[in-house]
C-alpha cells in the first residue's frame, strides 16, 4: 500500500460518507451480517494466520479470546442496534413547550481504526464492528507484527466489502504513521501509551476526535482474607492467556505482608496445573518476537541486579514432547516460562512500564491504605483486580482509585460483559468502546428542538419596555 493508495481509499470513503449521510439500519445490518459470515466461513484461516504470527498460538486461544468475543459483540449488536440507532425524545421545559425536542443518533463520516497484534482480530474487528453499527465508514490499520493475520484479514475484507465501506490498509509503521495523519471524522486507536500519545497529536491537526485504548499496570490486590490457593489459580490464569501480552493482564500483585511463602507456592501449583510443560507446549503462547522476548529478559536482569529475587513456576524448560513443535521452529525458544519476582523497588524497569509478558512481581503491603495511596500515586492503570470478602473495603478500593474498569474475585472477565463498556483513563487512555457506550463514541449526538406554531418564547421577544414592566 502507498501513500496514494491510502489517500485513494481515503478519498472514496469520504466521498461516499459525504453522499449518503443518513445510512438507514437496514444497510448496517446488512453490513453486519456480512461480517459474521466473513467470520463464519473462514474462522479456521483466521486461526492459522494467528498461529503463523505467533509461532506458538494455540487456535483455542484465537477461537475463544478472539473470535468468539467478535461474534457475541456482532450479534448483541445485531438485537439491540435498532434501538441505539433510534432518535432519542428528550422532555421539554415548561418554558419551551409545547415545542419537542429529541437527539439524533447520526454517523460521524470515516471512521480510522489502529489495532495492535496481541489480539489481532479481535482489537481489530470489535471497534470496526461498532463503527459499522453506527453507520460509518471504516478503514482498519492492523499491526505489522502479524503480517499473516493482517493479510487474511486484507484478503477477506476485499471479498466481503466494497472498499468505500470497509477496508484494511497493510503496511508497517511508516503507513502507521500516515494513516493516522488522515483527516478522519473519528480515529480509535488501541495500542502503547507512547504511540498514543504520538497519534492524539497527529488527529489534532485536523480536530480529529481520538478514543485511545492504551496499556498501563494494572494492579491486582489480594485482601487479608482470601483463599489463596484459589485466587492463585484465577491470577495464574489471567495473567498467563497470551503468555501475559494482554493489556488487562494482572500487571503486579499486592500480597498482604507475611503470605509471601504460601502464595509462591499456590502460584507454582497453579501454574503447574494449567500449564504442565511450557517449552512446546501449544496452549502455552510464545513471546511474539524475539526483540520482546529479549526486553522482557532485560528487565529480568536489570530486577535481579538490583537485589530482586526471581521465582521460576518451572524448574527447567522440558524438551519438546511432541511432533508438532518441530515445525513451530525458533517459536519454541520464544515460550518463556512464567515467573515471579519478590523485592521489586520502584527503581525497576519492571515496576515503571507494563509488563507485557510472563513476569508477576509481587509486593507485601500491610494496611489497605497503603495501597489506595500507592495507585493514586501512579499513573492510572487499565484494569484493577481486587480479590476478598469484605465488602466495605472492596468499596474502599473501588470508590478510593480510579481505573478504566474493574474486575472482583476474578480476572479479565469484565471485557467480556456485554453491557459495560471497554476503556481507559488517564495514561490508560480515554474514551471507551464495546456496549450502548461505545456506540455513542461513533456517532454524532445532534440536538433537534421543534417550535411549535404557537410559542410562548415569542413573549420574549423586543422591544421590552412596557411588557416587562407589566410582567
Ligand atoms: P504499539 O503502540 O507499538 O502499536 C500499535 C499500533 O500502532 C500498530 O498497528 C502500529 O503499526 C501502530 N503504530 C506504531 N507507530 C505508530 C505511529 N507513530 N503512528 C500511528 N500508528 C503507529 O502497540 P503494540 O506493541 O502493538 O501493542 C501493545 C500495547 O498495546 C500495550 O501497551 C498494550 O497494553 C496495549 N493494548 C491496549 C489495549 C486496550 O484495549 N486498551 C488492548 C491491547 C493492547
Amino acid at each position: 500500500m502507498n501513500y496514494m493508495d491510502l489517500h485513494r481509499i481515503f478519498d472514496l470513503q469520504y466521498q461516499a460518507s459525504r453522499a449518503q449521510v443518513d445510512v438507514p439500519v437496514l444497510v448496517r445490518r446488512e453490513r453486519l451480517l456480512r461480517l459474521q459470515k466473513m467470520l463464519d466461513e473462514n474462522g479456521e484461516q483466521l486461526c492459522t494466520a494467528v498461529q503463523q504470527d505467533f509461532g506458538v498460538r494455540s487456535e483455542r486461544w484465537t477461537e475463544m479470546l478472539d473470535l468468539m468475543l467478535v461474534r457475541n459483540m456482532l450479534k448483541h449488536t445485531l438485537k439491540h442496534l435498532g434501538k441505539w440507532a433510534k432518535r432519542q425524545r428528550v422532555r421539554t421545559p415548561l418554558m419551551l413547550q409545547p415545542g419537542k425536542a429529541w437527539v439524533e443518533r447520526q454517523p460521524l463520516g470515516v471512521v480510522g481504526v489502529i489495532s495492535p497484534w496481541n489480539y489481532p482480530i479481535q482489537l481489530s474487528l470489535a471497534p470496526v464492528i461498532t463503527a459499522l453499527a453506527a453507520g460509518n465508514r471504516v478503514m482498519l490499520k492492523p499491526s505489522e507484527l502479524t503480517p499473516h493475520t493482517s493479510a487474511k484479514l486484507a484478503q477477506l475484507v476485499a471479498q466481503f466489502f466494497a472498499p468505500e465501506e470497509f477496508c484494511v490498509i497493510e503496511g508497517d509503521v511508516g503507513v502507521a504513521t500516515q494513516f493516522s495523519g488522515l483527516q478522519f471524522d473519528h480515529l480509535l486507536f488501541t495500542g502503547s501509551t507512547a504511540v498514543g500519545r504520538r497519534v492524539a497529536q497527529a488527529a489534532a491537526v485536523h480536530l480529529t476526535p481520538t478514543t485511545l485504548e492504551l496499556g498501563g499496570k494494572s494492579p491486582c490486590i489480594i485482601a487479608q482474607d482470601c483463599d489463596i490457593e484459589a485466587v492463585a489459580l484465577k491470577v495464574a490464569y489471567g495473567k498467563l492467556v497470551n503468555a501475559g501480552q494482554t493489556c488487562i493482564a494482572p500487571d503486579y500483585v499486592l500480597l498482604p505482608r507475611g503470605q509471601e511463602l504460601v502464595f509462591a507456592e499456590a502460584f507454582k501449583a497453579a501454574v503447574q496445573r494449567l500449564y504442565p510443560r511450557i517449552s512446546g507446549n501449544p496452549d502455552y503462547t510464545a513471546i511474539i518476537s524475539k526483540r520482546h522476548l529479549a526486553r522482557l529478559k532485560q528487565m529480568l536482569r536489570q530486577a535481579q541486579s538490583l537485589g530482586a529475587q526471581v521465582h521460576w513456576m518451572h524448574e527447567a524448560a522440558a524438551p519438546a514432547a511432541d511432533g508438532d513443535s518441530t515445525a513451530w521452529g525458533d517459536a519454541v525458544e520464544r515460550q518463556l516460562a512464567p515467573a515471579l519476582v519478590f523485592g521489586t523497588t520502584g527503581e525497576m524497569q519492571l515496576m515503571q512500564e507494563e509488563i507485557f509478558g510472563p513476569i508477576l512481581p509481587v509486593i507485601s503491603y500491610e494496611r489497605i491504605e497503603d495501597v489506595i495511596n500507592a495507585i493514586n500515586a501512579s499513573p492510572r492503570p487499565l484494569a484493577l483486580y481486587w480479590f476478598g470478602n469484605d465488602e466495605a473495603e472492596r468499596d474502599a478500593v473501588l470508590t478510593r482509585t480510579v481505573s478504566g474498569g474493574v474486575c472482583v474475585n476474578d480476572t479479565l472477565l469484565h471485557v467480556a460483559h456485554d453491557n459495560l463498556p471497554f476503556g481507559g483513563v488517564g495514561d490508560s487512555g480515554w474514551g471507551a468502546y464495546h456496549s450502548e457506550q461505545g456506540f455513542l463514541r461513533f456517532v454524532h449526538q445532534k440536538a433537534v428542538f421543534v417550535q411549535s406554531r404557537w410559542a410562548a418564547t415569542s413573549l420574549l421577544y423586543p422591544p421590552f419596555g412596557e411588557k416587562f414592566d407589566r410582567m
